[in-house]
């Protein structure tokens, strides 16, 4: 943006099209925009604007191109990776109020929700019809937010990621234009897969103003476990032979030693301090107790110590906010530190020895961490905490993260399974994709010449 002349201009322009009180400047809520939940470097915005409908993010999109101004979609701020840090100042697009459930479609198994519903709220209203989104990346997220990240989580071994969830969005692009990305078919071979394209985008080709989402009957039984085991590496096997004998399972998530014991003092659980898979399985009764016995049966063959049902709702919640809360655990447990959560996935076959070489990397930095991951899908991550003001722990840190991104590259695997790239994964991004880098690049310029969307993320 040029200069504070512009800027006031901007202002008044935008106030004029949105209305007075949702374009703002107060110094307060430019910091509450300026950062996401990591260790990176927040900055911030010069204005954060509040739109209560598409056109009125058409609109914004519209006059911050005429004054040059870089736009930044904004969710909840949960992501790792600098995702949503407005690098070069600019229009922060913030859909907290564009948080309305539109239709729950019960007959299609579809639901329409503008971008700024939340992972929770959503939830609250499928229940009411025995439905639920599968996709839950545990923190609690927009599902714009989630659709920009392609994020994933716990129950993707089973249901998929973003992107196989969503079916159609209404998109704003850099000029803005409004399209839609699909239909509400189930399937369709019309055209280039622009859903494809546009979830992950981190906010780079457009803002997501709707979404049509798919979702599931509430399974009739669920039981979750916690298998305990000797050593992370028999914890993989166990994953691995489960996963090759074909057990649907909905959930499975290796939590390490330290991670267990950072959970205990944070979550006032008692569990046993020793690696542990927490599973979970859905189904109807008879399949459930059929899928259960083989399960038991392999995690016994694979050295498992111990394994424990948690067969009520309450036990079972518990167990998944602890999971849920393992970095938060860290957090609370390092007063004064801040977090760097490495996020690579391998294929299966490589889980193994990529787990092995970061416990090897965490114990060579001499940094406090530990290793959790939803390992069913050959991804894992690793929570470093760090003094940010000292650059020795950021120049540990990131060997740690340079090696293990290394050896999920040299094993087909990618730097990351579901944070996205934001500006902390942007160096490997050449390594990683070789040629197709140059096709990625030309899909931005076509999409946004000016590079005013998120600019500096994913591609420089
Ligand atoms: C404790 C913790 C645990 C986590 N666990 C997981 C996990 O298991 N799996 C996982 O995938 N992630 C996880 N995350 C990361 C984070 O929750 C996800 O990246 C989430 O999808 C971000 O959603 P958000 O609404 O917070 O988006 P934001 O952080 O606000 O934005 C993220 C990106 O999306 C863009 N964006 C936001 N809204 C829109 C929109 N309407 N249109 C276009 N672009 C938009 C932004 O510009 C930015 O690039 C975790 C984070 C924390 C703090």
């Amino acid at each position: 943006m040029k200069g504070t002349q512009a800027n006031t201009k901007l202002v008044e322009e935008l106030q004029q099209a949105l209305a007075k009180e949702r374009v703002t400047t107060n110094e307060t809520m430019l910091e509450q925009h300026s950062s996401d939940e990591s260790y990176h470097t927040p900055h911030l915005p010069d204005i954060v604007v509040f739109p209560e409908n598409v056109d009125e993010v058409s609109e914004t999109v519209k006059l911050a191109s005429q004054y040059d101004a870089p736009v930044v979609p904004y969710g909840y701020g949960s992501s790792l990776e600098a995702n949503v840090i407005p690098e070069h100042g600019g229009v922060v697009i913030d859909f907290g109020n564009m948080n309305k459930v539109l239709e729950v479609r019960q007959d299609d198994f579809l639901v329409k929700v503008q971008p700024g519903v939340t992972r929770s709220q959503l939830e609250k209203e499928l229940k009411k019809y025995g439905l639920f989104f599968t996709v839950d990346p545990g923190a609690d997220a927009t599902l714009g937010g989630m659709a920009a990240t392609n994020a994933s989580g716990t129950t993707s071994v089973k249901y998929g990621i973003m992107r196989d969830n969503v079916r159609d969005m209404e998109v704003v692009l850099a000029d803005g234009t409004i399209i839609h990305t699909g239909s509400m078919a189930a399937k369709s071979s019309s055209g280039y897969n622009l859903n494809g394209l546009f979830i992950g985008s981190e906010g780079t080709l457009g803002c997501f103003t709707e979404l049509t989402l798919k979702v599931i009957g509430i399974p009739e039984h669920i039981m979750a476990a916690r298998a305990e085991f000797s050593s992370v590496d028999d914890a993989v096997d166990a994953v691995i032979a489960i996963m090759q004998a074909g057990i649907p399972i909905a959930r499975v998530e290796l939590v390490d030693e330290e991670s267990i014991k950072q959970m205990n003092r944070y979550s006032e659980t008692d569990y046993s301090e020793v690696p542990t898979l927490f599973l979970e399985l859905h189904g109807n009764e008879p399949g459930l107790k059929h899928d259960i016995a083989f399960m038991e049966e392999i995690v016994s063959d694979m050295r498992c110590r111990q394994i424990e049902f948690e067969t009520e709702t309450a036990g079972r919640n518990k167990l998944w906010e602890a999971r849920h809360n393992a970095a938060y655990a860290f957090i609370h447990n390092h007063p004064g530190r801040k977090q760097m959560v490495t996020d690579v996935c391998v294929p299966i076959s490589e889980l193994a020895g990529a787990v092995k070489d970061a416990r090897g990397a965490i114990g060579e930095s001499g940094l406090s961490g530990g290793i959790v991951g939803h390992v069913g899908d050959g991804n894992y991550h690793i929570l470093l905490m760090l003094d940010p003001d000292n650059p020795d722990d950021i120049e540990r840190a990131n060997q740690v993260n340079e090696r293990i991104v290394s050896y999920a590259l040299e094993r087909g695997g990618t730097c990351t399974g579901e944070h996205g790239v934001g500006t902390g994964k942007q160096k490997y991004q050449g390594r990683e994709h070789g040629e197709a880098l140059r096709v990625m690049r030309r899909i931005k310029q076509a999409l946004d010449p000016e590079g005013l969307l998120n600019p500096g993320k994913i591609i420089d």
